[in-house]
């Protein structure tokens, strides 16, 4: 339509400047606490953008940020997308192979690194994979000693520049983001997100049947901004014009309960871990949770136990989402409908720790293993497609990997997820298992992910994953592998565990064994990377064997 706005992020910033001027940024940093305003900040980025343009940034070119959540990372986020550039979020926790290869396959000009994570990126810097970055910029106002070459601190790098700067008409069509997903095998896939795609995810986010965010809230993101965009919360809160804080590099459990009690944040967002960690801080120590109303618990599933802590000790409501790199990230969300506010408690939370709501703009199914779509029952289940305006449709110049996980059908390109669901009658998705780790034992189908949240809902367990080990008979068997916590009696516990299990599953869902691990391995994403167990306990058949087969027996299928 001649004379439309195209759908970019230019019109948020332009609106929170404008609009919402004196809201606050803040950010803990290695130099502590900084605290600006909207106005100071759209300065800053347009100081960038110049920055950027001096150095030879055009449009369509790649810029990387090596970094944790603060306000110059923030400052990345409009600076280099509205300038027509591509923001490259690359995840530091990676192992160093993979930081070259998506520097390389990304092909980054410049590179925004945090002064911490200097030691990181030093030794991949120095292979070729780095030619073509062309300057470093090390966020703070100075350079430590460093082999980075050629290298400025971030606030010389903008301080003489203008102000104002002359934004272009960035065509929506063109990349603004990009985020690599931390493939457990092979190389990490890329996924590009265009303007129109961020925008997309950040109108749907915003009302209430995404995340929700009012001009009067004070967000939190906790998830790295590396990490898909921190979710998209630093593109809807600036929308929003509402308040943000960054907890910096690393944070602890007692940063984030100050921050909180400081700043009066509202809602805040990261994985489980995140919670179980403040929670266990919380137990030990004052904190001060009274501001705080929702916390946005993705990336892994959010066990039925925290909900209901949140709730009953705190008072916080958790939504609990689902989403992936490929879009952007949102999927869906766990809002209860209204019907079910006044449900009895342990009835809402069993709703509340499923994946939730399909958002609106997207479109899914879900597909068996003959390829037929499966009814909304709760429980046949299959893998989850999807698709809409923030859905990818392809990765990053990676053909193969696109016939593996996109497929065509006569109204278009759909996204396999690779999670395996049902979807309730009231319209809820469950994931029951990524479908790579679904344990399938005498031909049926045992959630790895329901007996881990069963064996973490237990007080004496810090961590818990369960795999399956190869079986003569039953194909494969469960084991569970647990992280007790400090004070458990781990004579007793094994058999705990699996007292509960029983009381709870089928038989056969109750694993062979359960083995005491000190850390259960993560993934960059911090998930938990059960290919570091396969390939440790993999063909440990001792854990699997000696067990009667009536107990690894399906109910009712004794063959
Ligand atoms: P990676 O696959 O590299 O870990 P993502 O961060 O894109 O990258 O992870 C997406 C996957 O994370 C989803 O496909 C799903 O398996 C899992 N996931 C995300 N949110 C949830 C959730 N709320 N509950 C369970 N699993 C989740």
């Amino acid at each position: 339509m001649p004379g439309a706005t195209a759908q970019t992020l230019r019109p948020f910033l332009w609106r929170a400047e404008q609009l919402f001027s004196d809201r606050e940024i803040v950010s803990r940093t290695h130099e502590g606490i900084v605290r600006y305003d909207y106005e100071e900040y759209a300065d800053r980025v347009a100081q960038l953008a110049s920055a950027l343009d001096e150095i030879g940034v055009e449009e369509g070119d790649r810029v990387g940020t090596f970094c944790w959540n603060h306000h110059r990372h923030f400052e990345t986020y409009f600076g280099i997308p509205n300038m027509g550039a591509q923001l490259h979020t690359i995840n530091p926790l990676l192992p160093d192979h993979h930081i070259e290869y998506i520097v390389e396959n990304a092909d980054d000009q410049v590179l925004f690194v945090d002064q911490s994570l200097l030691p990181k990126l030093e030794g991949p810097a120095q292979s070729d994979a780095f030619d073509g970055v062309k300057q470093f910029v090390v966020m703070g106002s100075e350079v430590p000693e460093t082999s980075l070459d050629p290298v400025v601190d971030y606030e010389s790098f903008i301080e003489d520049h203008s102000t104002e700067y002359d934004w272009p008409d960035v065509d929506e069509e063109a990349p603004a983001g990009m985020c690599y997903t931390s493939g457990t095998t092979g190389d990490p896939k890329g996924v590009e997100y265009t303007q129109q795609m961020l925008w997309a995810h950040t109108m749907a986010t915003l009302p209430e049947s995404g995340i929700g965010i009012g001009s009067d809230e004070v967000v939190m993101p906790v998830v790295p901004m590396f990490h898909v965009n921190a979710w998209g919360m630093p593109f809807s809160t600036t929308a929003a014009g509402a308040k943000h804080v960054y907890p910096g590099p690393s944070p602890e459990p007692a940063d984030l309960a100050n921050l909180i009690a400081e700043e009066g944040v509202t809602l805040t967002a990261g994985v489980p871990t995140v919670w179980l960690g403040l929670l266990e801080y919380a137990k030990e120590n004052e904190v001060d949770l009274s501001s705080l109303e929702r916390i946005i618990i993705g990336g892994s599933a959010a066990p039925k136990s925290l909900i209901k802590t949140f709730d009953q000790q705190y008072d916080v409501e958790v939504v609990h989402a689902w989403g992936m790199t490929e879009m952007a990230p949102i999927g869906t969300v766990a809002h209860l409908k209204p019907e079910m506010q006044d449900w009895p408690a342990e009835k809402r939370y069993e709703k509340q720790a499923k994946q939730g709501l399909l958002v609106p703009g997207l479109e899914m199914k879900v597909i068996d293993e003959n390829g037929e779509e499966v009814p909304h029952n709760g429980e046949d289940f299959g893998e989850l497609w999807v698709r809409g305006p923030w859905v990818t449709t392809e990765y990053f110049e990676r053909p193969e990997a696109n016939e593996e996980d996109f497929v065509e059908d006569d109204d278009g390109t759909w996204l396999k997820t690779g999670d395996v669901v049902n979807v309730d009658e009231d319209g809820y998705v469950q994931i029951v298992d990524r479908a790579k780790d679904v344990i399938k034992s005498g031909g049926e189908w045992i959630s790895s992910v329901e007996l881990e949240n069963a064996l973490m809902a237990h007080d004496d367990v810090a961590e818990a994953t369960v795999i399956g080990i190869p079986h003569e008979r039953w194909q494969e068997r469960p084991v569970a592998f647990v992280v007790p916590t400090g004070g458990a009696d781990t004579e007793t516990l094994q058999e705990d565990l699996l007292d509960a299990i029983k009381a709870e599953y089928p038989k056969w869902w109750v694993p062979d064994d359960v083995v005491y691990i000190e850390e259960v391995p993560k993934t960059a994403t911090g998930k938990f990377n059960k290919k570091v167990l396969r390939d440790q306990y993999g063909e440990d058949t001792d854990l699997v064997k000696g067990k009667a087969p009536e107990e690894a027996a399906p109910e009712g299928d004794d063959d």
